[in-house]
């Protein structure tokens, strides 16, 4: 598609409107508690939408709006909506049946090609969901130290479940880390190695290796969450990035392409641990063979790493080209992290290095930003992040860019 047409597409038509998406959530709200089936999509402005349809980066909503999407299933859709090989997978094995109470040879072939690609996996156990493969990489540090207390940090998340006896830190901080670990009390210490969920914040040079020793000499486990930054980053995650392997890691989202698989991976003797009887794992729909089909067929479209190069140059347009609108606008931000997943804060002016600086951020104007960007049929998420997909070509991030020197104006006007 030429850059004229989607361009035309995307601007010079009213503003969208939501209208039949508001009702559809008012009248579903009558069984569903919000109308959703997750906190994480209520309470969204103008209203949370209701879909038809998806294909490659559009979604298309009830009211017919067409929306280039930058929430992208919350990450998983790193190959685009409709990848065809994904597709075609997951239909060939639908006709063998949905699901065994068994295992299949898919799973040990995406457990193969996982542990190729990702360094700290020498085995894993496929999940469900990321929350569940944190709780399972929790349960395995605490059988296998004897130990109770983890270590988090602020403005991390590993899910909705509650995690047990967790103290919080401040993340990219040694030796706050240090100290709080020669306790020698702790089981794991558990971090996303990019921050990704609030602000794309780098690890400080020197940090995730700091933490790998000191883990290492008081018997803490490390544990990364790649859940995010997992196959997205590079093809073996933060940890191949950054040349620093946990003991432990866990991953969801990009690696089955939306499909409902996470898994906990790393050191065989942690993962042996399920066996021994020591530490508990099941799931009725662990590896059901369809999921596998994606998750097969998606990491193989993702190893070799020319995708997300591909991506790359794309999300440094996107990157440069949102930051050029924001600043003729006249609007303090900051557009930071990687091109893969990054994140526009609103109100700061220096990239933030951890939670506290993101105290700063002024998430009401953003939120209107966003909202503007959607009238313009851009759909960003809320909370700063934006995810890239194989398939936003260079005229789908031309024509974001547009929007949003149009939606930065917009919001300009109405400060003033
Ligand atoms: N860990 C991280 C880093 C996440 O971003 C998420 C989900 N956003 C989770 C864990 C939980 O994964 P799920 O939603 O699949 O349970």
């Amino acid at each position: 598609m030429g850059q004229g047409t989607e361009n035309d597409a995307q601007l010079n038509r009213p503003l969208a409107s939501f209208d039949a998406s508001r009702a559809a959530i008012a009248e579903a709200g009558r069984r569903l508690p919000g109308g959703v089936s997750s906190n994480f999509r209520y309470g969204i402005a103008p209203t949370p939408l209701v879909f038809e349809r998806a294909d490659g980066p559009w979604l298309f909503d009830i009211d017919g709006n067409r929306l280039i999407d930058y929430y992208l299933g919350m990450g998983p859709m790193i190959l685009g909506h409709t990848p065809p090989a994904v597709l075609d997978a997951v239909r060939e094995q639908l006709g063998r049946g949905i699901l065994y109470g068994g295992q299949s040879r898919l799973e040990a072939r995406a457990a193969e090609l996982f542990c190729e690609l990702v360094p700290c996996a020498e085995k894993l156990r496929f999940t469900s969901s990321g929350s569940e493969a944190v709780q399972a990489a929790l349960a395995l540090a605490r059988a296998a130290t004897g130990r109770h207390t983890v270590i988090d940090f602020e403005g991390h998340y590993h899910g909705w479940i509650p995690a047990g006896e967790v103290e919080l830190l401040c993340w990219n901080d040694l030796a706050a880390l240090e100290t709080r670990l020669a306790r020698g009390d702790v089981a794991a210490v558990i971090m996303e190695p990019a921050m990704c969920n609030a602000g794309a914040i780098h690890p400080a040079p020197g940090y995730l290796e700091g933490a790998r020793a000191a883990c290492s000499r008081h018997g803490t486990l490390l544990v990364f969450d790649e859940v995010i930054t997992g196959f997205r980053l590079a093809p073996g995650g933060a940890q191949q990035l950054f040349g620093v392997t946990p003991d432990l890691a866990t991953f969801g989202k990009c690696v089955a392409s939306g499909f409902p698989v996470a898994a906990v991976a790393g050191r065989a003797d942690l993962l042996d641990l399920f066996v021994s009887g020591n530490a508990l794992h099941g799931g009725t729909y662990n590896a059901n063979p369809a999921s596998m089909a994606a998750a097969l067929a998606t990491l193989q479209a993702l190893a070799d790493g020319s995708v997300l190069q591909s991506i790359a140059p794309r999300g440094e347009r996107l990157m440069q080209g949102l930051g050029q609108a924001l600043r003729e606008a006249g609007i303090t931000a900051v557009v930071a992290g990687f091109p893969q997943i990054f994140h526009v804060g609103f109100g700061l002016t220096e990239p933030a290095r951890d939670h506290r600086d993101l105290a700063r951020l002024d998430r009401a104007r953003y939120v209107r930003f966003c909202c503007e960007l959607l009238a313009r049929r851009v759909r960003a998420l809320e909370r700063g992040a934006w995810f890239l997909s194989a398939v936003h070509d260079d005229a789908v991030i031309e024509a974001t860019i547009d929007a949003a020197f149009e939606a930065a104006r917009a919001v300009a006007a109405e400060a003033g």
